[in-house]
């Protein structure tokens, strides 16, 4: 069984919100991961089948990986059809902001979604929400606002209602939020969870395959450069460090999503309990920055206080706006910063 985590007050009037509403809106966050995509595929699937009008809107392109997921193709693009989106942000009843918790997570959709009259729904595990929803379902301990959806679904009742195609949207993000259920994993309700969508028919060790193991050899062989020529580590700090210039992401022909997962990897070393990731991005002229750590060490706090960014204690990120040579003294300045938490993590 499933204790209630979620507040009943806030169930009882997203009850009445969906029931009173037509039309539904459902935003996540800019570059959306396998959670973002996930629980919104999860809960539009569940809203469709209530017979309501719903529609997804992304900040802008998800990772090929998540396209198989039923329903994706569905997905409105703000970047792309602004003006589509507009029209339905403003008409919704209802507007579900799922994975994140400031305006600021969802870039150019933040205006339509700010001055649109539907009630606005959170429902996220980001730390310090912002008061922008009428009802803010924020829990930090829960490791995927997939994992939330599910239960949002069955706080109303509603389990039955959830299909194949939901679960594995609701699979799919709380396996890519927890690494493969490596990390954010020992609470036993997340298996009870597991248990519960695999009686909807979910094949789990394909979801697997389908988001983990579908890379382009472009990926694999720009991976085996990064581990070889760009990884540096730094013993002294328990840290490590990848930069990556969009000049050689154009030499691996390098497409989005490509460097997904890079920061995890200088981890898997022995006393290493920090990663960081500068990834160049010409487009946007600036240096995205990726933050993984183990144990206590907090590079949400790091994220925060030099890369203009946020996230989980052991997953976070951030943007920094200057050279790739600037971004690394400001990651000097952080160890040193931090260096008596890295050692006594
Ligand atoms: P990733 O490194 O996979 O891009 O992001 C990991 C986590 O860090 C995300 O799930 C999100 O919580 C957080 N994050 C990533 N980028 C940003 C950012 O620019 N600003 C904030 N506030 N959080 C971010
Ligand atoms: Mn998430």
């Amino acid at each position: 069984m499933l204790t209630k985590k979620i507040q009943q007050a806030s169930i009882d009037k997203v009850e009445t919100y969906f029931e009173r509403a037509e039309n539904i809106v459902i935003v996540t966050h800019v570059s959306p991961d396998g959670d973002a995509i996930g629980s919104s595929l999860g809960l539009y699937h569940f809203l469709t089948g209530q017979e309501k009008n719903v529609h997804i809107v992304v900040p802008n392109a998800f990772p090929d990986f998540l396209r198989w997921m039923s329903g994706a193709k569905d997905i409105i693009r703000y970047d792309k059809d602004a003006e589509l989106a507009d029209k339905l942000i403003a008409e919704a009843d209802v507007i579900c902001c799922l994975d994140f918790n400031a305006l600021s997570r969802i870039d150019a959709v933040a205006k339509p979604v700010a001055a649109s009259q539907g009630r606005k729904v959170m429902i996220d595990h980001h730390l310090n929400p912002e008061p922008f929803c009428k009802v803010t379902i924020s829990h930090p301990e829960i490791s995927s606002t997939c994992e939330l959806v599910f239960r949002v679904i069955c706080r109303l009742g509603c389990f039955d209602d959830i299909t194949r195609e939901g679960a594995e949207c609701i699979y799919a993000g709380m396996m890519t939020d927890t690494g493969g259920f490596t990390y954010n994993s020992n609470d036993r309700e997340i298996y009870f969870i597991i248990s519960q969508l695999l009686s909807k028919g979910i094949d789990k060790d394909e979801i697997y395959r389908k988001v983990f193991n579908t890379y382009s050899q472009d990926r694999l062989r720009l991976m085996g450069y990064v581990l070889y020529e760009k990884m540096q580590v730094l013993p002294q700090f328990r840290t490590a460090l990848i930069c990556l210039t969009q000049k050689e992401q154009n030499r691996f022909n390098s497409v989005k999503g490509d460097t997904e997962g890079f920061v995890n990897i200088p981890l898997q070393i022995q006393n290493i309990c920090f990663s960081v990731f500068l990834r160049e991005d010409a487009e946007k002229k600036m240096i995205k920055v990726s933050l993984r750590s183990v144990g206590d060490f907090p590079c949400n706090k790091v994220a925060a206080e030099f890369f203009n960014g946020g996230g989980h204690k052991n997953a976070s990120g951030g943007e920094f706006w200057g050279t790739m040579d600037e971004a690394v003294e400001v990651f000097k300045r952080a160890v040193v910063k931090y260096e008596e938490l890295l050692l006594k993590n």
